[in-house]
């Protein structure tokens, strides 16, 4: 992190409107302490917020779910609710094909040549993601 900030440079800040920490472009600077921003979200401009640094997600342990424990009978029917939800967007023709060479994104639609089309519901890092199939959850590989 050696690189001085200039103008037109992106930078991570939080963006009161889009209530997250999101890619910003300087717009100004003093010295090297960017003062104004715009969010590549929202093109909103403001002054420069940095992100937090201490309340990164890793630190809560709350969500955190080992890969395979069973699920509830009610949890599952809110999968099965949930993949009925993204069989409409494959309409659409949005979903991307599986490859275990390729990273995913939480709810990003995937359609896999055995399982059929499903949804990330959710990332274990290093190489795993969870896919919403119709037949129910799989755990597959992917690239981080
Ligand atoms: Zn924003």
């Amino acid at each position: 992190m050696s690189k001085q900030l200039t103008a037109g440079d992106f930078i991570e800040a939080r963006c009161t409107r889009c209530k997250a920490v999101t890619n910003h472009t300087i717009i100004a600077l003093v010295g090297t302490v960017p003062v104004r921003v715009r969010c590549n979200t929202c093109d909103g401009d403001h002054n420069y917020r940095a992100p937090k640094v201490k309340s990164a997600p890793k630190a809560t342990t709350a969500k955190t779910r080992q890969p395979g424990t069973p699920r509830k009978p009610k949890a599952i029917q809110q999968d099965a609710e949930q993949w009925q939800q993204i069989a409409t967007q494959l309409q659409s023709g949005q979903a991307v094909a599986y490859n275990m060479d390729r990273s995913f994104k939480v709810k990003e639609a995937v359609s896999h040549p055995i399982f059929g089309v499903g949804i990330v519901v959710e990332i274990f890092p290093p190489n795993k993601v969870e896919i919403l199939f119709e037949a129910g959850r799989k755990l597959l590989r992917c690239k981080q």
